[in-house]
């Protein structure tokens, strides 16, 4: 209500009639206003009210009146009486309906609310009615909580002079708002002025709750406050939540604005939640929205291929294009032709390459393991995130290449041992570069017209049935995995004519000063009956001579190893400390001889007589082998000190740590190679009727070809106490772990006993360099092989493996192998890889994942210990997580090493079964 817009009388109801008198002035302005004045001064008892007309609360809880008023100051006003006032009040009276009559509500506090007394700020001393000097209070009042359909407000005078002026009746309310994404109606302000009047809000369209309740808080001035919650736009929709426009999209809900789409990207319709790529452009999942879409990578360009002999070095610059990525990688693809003519065929398993064949993130690889005198295509593709998604395969760039020989080389020289007039001993040197594991030699011999060729599994043979006094052409050559060598250049010898077939092709070995003979070394002759040249070879039939049956050692030392003058070794480095000294590696320079890497085993300074005897038995022992798979003897230097005994040198040092170091590196064949090798070499010391006693991988070492060769012939732990050295029982000297149980029980040590340990070894190489038993003590694993325990077969052992593993520990020892038997068998798994598929079941091999109760235990019982901090970098901390890695994955966490790569998803494998069986059994 505002009296001010009355164009008409007010028409306020007054009582009594000669109190307030409406009359009709001029505002400040001088507009045209109705004003209600009183001015009886001079009366006393004055009680003049004046009601307005029904005013409708229109939901309002709380009243605002606004006055503005003129009052006279009464000292201005001469010989007024003390009754005087300069106030007013100010009532209200709520009521349902406009039911005022000229005498009720009684005019009177009570019926009527009273609001409040009303001064004037400033009163003026002289009214003009006609409006003309006027000074205007304005005062506002406000009452509350007003509840029923409306009220009536009345002016009580009570003695004043003065005009009510103008009169406006308002309430309070907070608009219709968009605040925090979400529309808040209009709301009224509350009863009090202190009231907050809690509004819900609701999302604008588009908009979604992110924050919920969503409030907005009206005051009692009509102002909103304290916001609660928000709204935010949806996806496609930005501002008050307006689509986005085409070629503009919005990924996610949120207060940002639309961006424009990515290059090579487009929209299909407005409000787009991303930009879809063009034809040939994609996106990874990782991808963010906001990123260019991208294409696939060119093909990798100007490869150049390094081919030497087996192996080749691809190197190659990267694409022109790398479609807008920086993840190419590249994958190899290998393609072997044949002799050229046909299709190719892909690779197989077998062909190794270094760092890996997929995934490339180098611009090279080094590939190894392929066939001799082979073609090959390969093709090197560039790859990126998005080339999946592409419909073509990868670009590639493709080279083709022969490799070389792989066979190994030729032997250099053969020399006559002995000769009768129908036979003749020959041996020869292994070749330089053997390629691999020898299985055995062919000799080809001939005279005249009349060839022959027959085989050998070491480096001598014995032709028999030759005729007397004939010359006949020698050529060798050595066969590996990979085929036959070149043979050698031809070598004539002739046998002894008739008639002076004597002593000097038999070597009689007498020791004097006792009167009995200690051993005899014996080229047992046998003459074929065949009168052709088809012939039976017996490898060399020597008898090994036990150098403490001699009564002075230092002659068998003279016997079986040749004296090196010091001026011809020259020491490089230490490589490793023997029970005697240190052992260092290098050069041999003989006169007449090719320069040799060697080792060198050196007797500590300050070694008593009995020290040295038994540090040079070992020479004396070795001295008696030639064979490729036995560590040869270069000779002793004995007359100079420190005291030395020379091998040819082992690169890759002794076994067990040789395979710690490349744990998962070998191809099953491989490692079955090796073994071939460690056998071969057995079986020779078991034909010479030598027996180890200690055959253990730290036993055997490994030259640069991955030739394993039988080492350590020292005899003398076997005769004296040791207490240091844990692998070694002290007292017995046995290696427990390794040894039969019947050379543990009564040390009965044979082939038999050597059979065993070489049971063990094969665990051993299996489970690249484990060791045997684990930690279990030496009396758990006495007792444990007593019960019949055997070990399980190590992960990815071909059961046929471990089968030949358990007939090495058999308890009988007659029931064991012969190491011929052992040497046929592997070469019969070499020949037919097949037979190497079947696995034992997993679960036998490795640990039950539930003993453990943190992945980084798992980790290290399986070895991969050394990737718990990248698991733990990763996430994946738990089972549950680690039994669902893929095999991107476990390459994300950086397991590059392709054996690595498979034994963690082996272990993962069985992991998941346990847990299958383990919900099972739950369920
Ligand atoms: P040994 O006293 O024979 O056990 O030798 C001690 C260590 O020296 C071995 O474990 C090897 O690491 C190293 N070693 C011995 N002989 C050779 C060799 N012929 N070539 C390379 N390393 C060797």
């Amino acid at each position: 209500m505002d009296s001010t817009t009355a164009t008409a009388e007010l028409g306020w109801t007054i009582s009594p009639s000669q109190g307030w008198e409406e009359v009709s002035g001029y505002d400040e302005n001088m507009n045209t206003i109705r004003t209600y004045q009183v001015c009886n001064v001079f009366d006393s008892s004055q009680n003049n009210w004046v009601r307005t007309n029904y005013i409708r609360r229109r939901g309002a809880q709380r009243i605002h009146v606004q006055m503005k008023f003129s009052v006279r100051d009464c000292s201005s006003i001469p010989n007024v009486p003390g009754s005087c006032k300069e106030t007013f009040n100010l009532y209200y009276y709520e009521s349902d309906s406009d039911t005022a009559t000229k005498t009720s509500p009684s005019w009177m506090e009570n019926p009527w609310v009273k609001v409040d007394t009303i001064a004037a700020d400033e009163s003026f001393s002289r009214v003009d009615l006609g409006g003309r000097i006027m000074k205007i209070n304005s005062e506002v009042r406000s009452f509350g909580p007003v509840s029923r359909n409306g009220f009536y407000l009345a002016f009580q005078d009570y003695g004043a002079c003065m005009s009510l002026i103008a009169v406006r009746v308002f309430y309070r309310k907070c608009p219709r708002v968009i605040q925090n994404g979400a529309v808040f109606p209009e709301t009224l302000a509350g009863a009090e002025s202190t009231s907050l009047v809690a509004a819900r809000g609701v999302c604008v369209p588009n908009g979604e709750e992110v924050d919920v309740p969503i409030k907005l808080y009206c005051n009692g001035d009509g102002e909103w406050m304290v916001p609660i919650g928000r709204c935010m736009c949806k996806a496609g929709h930005e501002g008050v939540c307006q689509t986005c426009v085409s070629g503009f999209f919005k990924a996610a809900q949120g207060d940002h604005s639309c961006l424009q789409c990515p290059i090579n990207s487009r929209t299909t319709n407005e409000g787009a939640t991303n930009c879809v790529c063009r034809n040939g452009y994609y996106r990874t999942d990782s991808d963010p929205p906001q990123m260019p879409c991208t294409t696939v990578p060119s093909a990798p360009q100007n490869v150049i291929s390094i081919v030497n002999e087996t192996s080749l070095r691809l190197e190659w610059t990267p694409p022109q294009e790398g479609g807008g990525r920086e993840d190419v990688v590249y994958n190899i693809i290998c393609k072997s032709c044949g002799s050229g003519r046909g299709g190719c065929t892909r690779c197989g398993d077998n062909v190794q390459f270094v760092p890996r064949q997929l995934g490339l993130t180098e611009n090279r690889v080094h590939i190894s393991d392929l066939l001799a005198h082979t073609q090959y295509t390969f093709e090197i593709q560039a790859v990126n995130g998005v080339s999946d998604q592409s419909p073509y395969s990868p670009q590639y760039t493709s080279v083709n290449i022969t490799t070389n020989q792989a066979a190994p080389s030729s032997v250099s020289i053969i020399h006559q041992v002995s000769r009768s007039t129908t036979s003749i001993t020959l041996s020869w040197s292994q070749p330089d570069q053997p390629n691999g594991v020898i299985l055995d030699y062919e000799l080809q011999y001939y005279e005249k017209w009349n060839s022959s060729l027959t085989r050998s599994q070491t480096n001598t043979a014995v032709i028999r049935g030759l005729k007397p006094g004939t010359i006949y052409v020698f050529q060798v050559r050595a066969r590996t995995v990979a085929g036959f060598g070149r043979f050698s250049g031809k070598m004539y010898f002739q046998t002894m004519t008739e008639g002076r077939d004597h002593i000097r092709c038999l070597s009689l070995l007498i020791v004097t000063g006792i009167v009995f003979i200690i051993a005899i070394t014996v080229f047992i002759i046998l003459f074929a009956v065949s009168s052709f040249l088809s012939v039976e070879v017996s490898p060399g039939m020597k008898i090994y001579i036990d150098p403490f049956t001699y009564e002075d050692p230092n002659e068998a030392v003279r016997e079986f190893a040749k004296e090196i003058d010091i001026s011809c070794v020259k020491i490089e480095q230490v490589i490793g400390a023997g029970e005697f000294g240190e052992v260092c590696s290098g050069n041999l320079r003989q006169p007449g001889k090719r320069e040799i890497l060697v080792a060198i085993k050196t007797l500590k300074a300050g070694y008593t007589e009995r020290q040295r005897r038994d540090f040079l038995s070992e020479a004396s022992i070795m001295g008696q082998f030639d064979h490729p798979n036995i560590i040869h003897l270069e000779g002793v230097v004995t007359k100079s000190s420190p005291v030395m005994i020379i091998t040819e040198f082992m690169e890759n040092g002794s076994l067990d740590s040789f395979l710690r170091q490349n744990d998962g590196q070998f191809t099953v064949i491989q490692l079955v190679g090796m073994l071939r090798g460690i056998a071969a070499g057995i079986k020779y010391l078991c034909d010479m009727n030598y027996v180890h006693r200690d055959l253990a991988a730290r036993n055997i070492l490994v030259n640069s070809n991955l030739v394993c060769k039988v080492s350590d012939f020292g005899l003398s732990r076997f005769l004296e106490e040791d207490t240091s050295d844990p692998t070694y029982t002290s007292g017995g000297k046995i290696p427990i772990r390794w040894t039969a149980p019947e050379a543990i029980q009564y040390r009965k040590f044979t082939s038999s006993s050597d059979c065993w340990s070489y049971g063990i070894v094969m665990w051993e190489v299996m489970s690249y360099g484990e060791r045997p038993y684990w930690d279990m003590s030496n009396q758990d694993v006495i007792n444990a092989i007593e019960q019949d325990y055997r070990l399980p077969p190590p992960m990815d052992c071909p059961s046929a493996l471990h089968q030949l593993m358990l007939d090495c520990w058999q308890k009988d020892r007659n029931n064991r192998p012969k190491f011929s038997q052992i040497v046929g068998t592997l070469d019969k798994m070499i020949r037919n890889p097949s037979t190497l598929k079947a696995m034992t079941p997993l679960s036998s091999s490795t640990p039950d994942f539930s003993s453990f109760s943190t992945v980084d235990e798992w980790l290290d019982a399986i070895k991969m210990g050394q990737y718990k901090e990248n698991f733990t970098n990763e996430g994946f901390t738990s089972f549950d997580v680690v039994s669902q890695m893929t095999m991107e994955d476990i390459l994300r966490v950086g397991v590059t090493l392709a054996g690595h790569q498979k034994k963690i998803l082996n272990s993962i494998q069985s992991m998941r079964a346990q847990m299958n069986q383990i919900t099972s059994v739950e369920v």
